[in-house]
């Protein structure tokens, strides 16, 4: 519903009062430069090339993925994003602590170190966790071991300075590659560790269906546990689980409401556009930015 059909003209001063509220007004449209990407949105871009192409288009910040820095000097890779003007905003991505074996979780638990220095040499402040589900156990066992898996790290990431940012993935990956799927169980999973280190981000892709969101999103926020904001959308029709999310305004999900909710509760960091698409991947990637850029202002 639009304020026009609501709203006698005459009353001119009660729609600015509301327009403050509603997502649908242009004046809540977000600024380019609260805008990140995601290295592998745009991921037939080498890092050097997304650096530059980012910062040229006035984004305010980029968060890279750890592919994107293979056979690179991370502290390198850092300084070049800076000297552009982009914020280091996460390294994507950890994680993965439920293994039906010791040394499967020992494997998972030496790589998140690994990750935390290369997220410490880069200047990012923020590691991002998938936090992982082993096909063949129970997922309270997994969600134990996710447990574990953070805690042990919180000595490294204090020595770091770098903060694990627990994703909950939305339940469609329960059975492989998260036992946290509902922002409330990280909020809890937070609450149980009890560290300035530990932190969540909300993905919209993953929580929007929730109807604890809003509920959950102020307390995350309350707690100062939220760290980091992404974005995309879902597809009414996903032909894939993994590689076929929506650039913003192509699926349903109600993505200016979900942002104004998550700066309500006290978020003023960065919106991060992270989409995974075989489709937008077979297009230009200059092109894919360009409606981003527009996408993000109109929709988010
Ligand atoms: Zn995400």
């Amino acid at each position: 519903m639009h304020l026009s059909e609501k709203m006698p003209a005459q009353d001119a001063s009660e729609s600015l009062n509301h327009a403050r509220a509603d997502p649908s007004m242009p004046d809540n449209r977000p600024e380019i430069n609260r805008l990140c990407l995601h290295t592998i949105t745009t991921r037939s871009w080498d890092v050097e090339t997304a650096v530059s192409r980012y910062a040229q288009a006035g984004l305010g910040g980029i968060t890279i993925w750890r592919e994107a820095l293979e056979g690179r000097s991370p502290a390198k890779i850092g300084q070049l994003a800076r000297q552009a003007g982009l914020q280091l905003t996460s390294l994507c991505r950890g994680g993965f602590f439920a293994a039906l074996t010791q040394a499967g979780r020992q494997a998972a638990l030496d790589d998140n170190r690994r990750a935390l220095e290369q997220a410490a040499e880069l200047g990012a402040p923020l590691l991002v966790l998938v936090p992982g589900a082993a096909p063949g156990q129970p997922l309270d066992k997994s969600r134990g071991q996710i447990a574990e898996g953070i805690a042990a790290l919180l000595p490294e990431a204090q020595a770091c300075g770098v903060r694990l940012g627990i994703e909950p993935l939305h339940p469609m990956y329960a059975a492989d590659r998260s036992a946290i799927n509902t922002l409330r169980q990280a909020n809890d999973l937070c609450a149980a560790l009890d560290s300035s280190w530990v932190g969540v981000v909300v993905d919209v892709y993953h929580l929007w269906w929730d109807a604890e969101l809003p509920a959950e999103i102020a307390r995350c926020g309350k707690s100062g546990w939220l760290a980091a904001f992404h974005l995309s959308d879902w597809l009414l029709e996903t032909h894939d689980l993994l590689n076929d999310r929506g650039l913003m305004g192509e699926g349903c999900i109600p993505l200016r409401e979900i942002r104004l909710q998550v700066e309500a509760a006290g978020f003023g960091g960065l919106h991060e556009v992270e989409i995974f698409s075989e489709r937008w991947w077979a297009q230009d990637p200059g092109k894919f930015l360009q409606a981003i850029l527009e996408a993000y202002q109109r929709h988010c």
